[in-house]
């Protein structure tokens, strides 16, 4: 059975645009895996202050892995590229989330779907905006279009 997934790319160190780029390459050459769109880059300020800005953008794809292995195989991309994991939110080279699995709700500590925070992400929602049909919905019943608008466009830059 495959499954369109959504992932969320994000980088604020050693040139974040590229390190997005050889991700998405990456993210293609995973095992029973298949990059079928990706959106635009976005750049924005860091949540957190004092960290570099951040790169981020939204790739749709098709999988035969379980959920579990498709984790296993972001966070190896993750790691490949250079990754260190020290505080936590702290500044990184890629970080790889998983948005949204097919349909499903999955709540067990290691993975969270869909991902606990998207809704409040302006620089997750509107990548994902560019994937998906106007009246998208969420595995969990919320409609794209309302946390939209009530996530507004700020502080996101479309590079
Ligand atoms: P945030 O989760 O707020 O975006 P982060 O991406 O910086 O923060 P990480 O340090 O990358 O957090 O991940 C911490 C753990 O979150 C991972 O080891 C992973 O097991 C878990 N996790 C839970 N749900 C997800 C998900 N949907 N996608 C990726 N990792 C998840
Ligand atoms: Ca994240
Ligand atoms: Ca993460």
């Amino acid at each position: 059975m495959t499954v369109r997934a959504y992932i969320g790319l994000g980088s604020n160190l050693d040139a974040p645009d590229e390190q997005l780029r050889s991700a998405l390459q990456a993210v293609d050459r995973i095992p029973a895996t298949r990059l079928v769109a990706a959106s635009g880059l976005y750049g924005s300020e860091s949540l957190l202050p004092g960290q570099p800005r951040y790169t981020n953008a939204v790739a749709a794809l098709d999988t035969r892995l379980a959920p579990l292995a498709l984790l296993d195989a972001l966070q190896g991309i993750e790691n490949d590229q250079g990754r260190v994991r020290k505080e936590r939110w702290g500044p990184r080279t890629l970080d790889l989330d998983i948005l949204l699995f097919g349909d499903d709700v999955i709540d067990i500590p290691r993975l969270k779907v869909p991902h606990y925070h998207m809704h409040a992400r302006p620089f997750v929602l509107y990548p994902l905006a560019e994937l998906v049909p106007a009246d998208f919905t969420l595995a969990d019943g919320r409609r794209l279009a309302q946390l939209l608008q009530a996530c507004p466009f700020l502080g996101l830059e479309r590079l």
